[in-house]
């Protein structure tokens, strides 16, 4: 019998990292989503330096240097520290859990209202909360962060009012550029004294509790889907399976400033042109911008198969999205898709419209028989 996949609950960070099957995960929060072109050449060596070469964006915009050894961390966290890139402790760390809308401009709402929000957040007295709550900021005309896993947004109603949100609810609250930051803090507050069992904003919210006195603006639809390609802030280019090597980041350092994003992309600020960097994808119809995959075999511990090398194998047969899990876990989608393969014990599954561990269509498949099978 298959084993259940382990539920960790945490999230990993540069001074406590996380245990994985090819060494330490250590993530790394770069303050506002961004890297100067020299922070991100920097953090290119580092990696280098003490882990196996591979970086991983994580779907809230984080940046995780894999294969880190246990016995040069101390060094890898001195370098972090000079590159002006590690926070002073854990709690800090794990609280400046920002997402940013990557397209803003110096001056901006979003700019200023990140500021200072992780001012508010480096503060003495907030409540600890769990590691994996965290907030949006995302200030620009039409909201850009909606599927990305936030517990309180900040965002614009369809009248271009600033409105914060607590995640699970279609309203928000109509809040000033000055209060913004307030604001959130006020509402991550409201969730520590009302939350019972609840870790998140999403299953608060979902078990009825009502908000307090003001959220009664609705939000805006938006549905926006991001592509490479150049744009006004830039060039964005995609990774496959979110991950770069080092030596991808350092090329891309030298082309300028650069924004995370939780889209598997990166912008480079105020590009003109796209790069040509080995392993970086430039077009908007690559095949492997149709695949999800978790990092699987051998990288991760609890993987049952190889998923990377199966998805470059299956990308180019298969027309639309779909989701390849190491596991029952699904950590890289954990939602429905239309279909997912699961590595088991027994071979790989086949699930249409279900999530990784659901129920399959076929069962036991080989690499060469999955071809056929889908
Ligand atoms: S879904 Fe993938 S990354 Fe997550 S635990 Fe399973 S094998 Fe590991």
């Amino acid at each position: 019998m298959t084993a259940a996949p382990e539920i960790k609950g945490w999230c990993p960070g540069a001074l406590r990292p996380m245990l994985s099957g090819d060494g330490w995960v250590v993530r790394v929060r770069p303050y506002g989503g961004r890297l100067k072109s020299a922070q991100a050449d920097g953090l290119a060596s580092l990696c280098a330096a003490h882990g196996n070469g591979l970086i991983d964006l994580s779907n809230r915009a984080n940046i995780q240097l894999r294969g880190v050894r246990e016995q040069t961390h101390g060094q890898l966290l001195e370098g972090l520290r000079a590159l002006g890139l590690l926070d002073d402790a854990v709690e800090l760390e794990s609280r400046r859990n920002i997402v940013v809308q990557p397209f803003w401009q110096a001056g901006d709402d979003t700019a200023l209202i990140t500021d200072d929000l992780a001012m508010l957040l480096a503060q003495d007295g907030l409540p600890t909360l769990s590691g994996k709550f965290g907030y949006a900021v995302d200030a620009g005309p039409v909201p850009v962060l909606s599927s990305t896993p936030a517990d309180i947004r900040l965002e614009r109603n369809s009248t271009g009012n600033l409105i914060v949100v607590a995640e699970g609810s279609d309203m928000g609250k109509i809040v000033s550029r000055s209060q913004a930051a307030r604001e959130m803090i006020a509402l991550a507050l409201w969730f520590a004294a009302n939350n019972g069992t609840h870790t998140r904003m999403g299953t608060l919210i979902a078990d009825g509790k009502a908000l307090p006195e003001g959220f009664d603006t609705l939000r805006q639809k938006s549905m926006c889907r991001q592509a490479p390609g150049l744009n006004d802030a830039g060039a964005l280019v995609a990774l496959a399976f979110g991950q770069m090597t080092s030596v991808a980041l350092s090329g891309l350092a030298k082309h300028g400033d650069l924004r995370m994003t939780p889209w598997r992309m990166v912008l480079i600020e105020g590009a003109s042109r796209m790069p040509v960097i080995d392993g970086i994808i430039t077009t908007p119809d690559d095949p492997l911008l149709r695949v999800v995959a978790c990092t699987g075999a051998p990288g991760c511990a609890q993987s049952l198969g190889d998923t990377r090398m199966l998805a470059r194998q299956l990308a180019p047969h298969i027309q639309a999205p779909f989701h390849i899990s190491g596991c029952a876990k699904g950590c890289a989608h954990p939602r429905a898709a239309a279909l997912t393969v699961t590595a088991t014990a027994d071979g790989y599954d086949i699930i249409r419209n279900g999530t990784a561990a659901d129920i399959p269509d076929r069962k036991g498949l080989t690499p060469d028989t999955l071809t056929k099978a889908i």
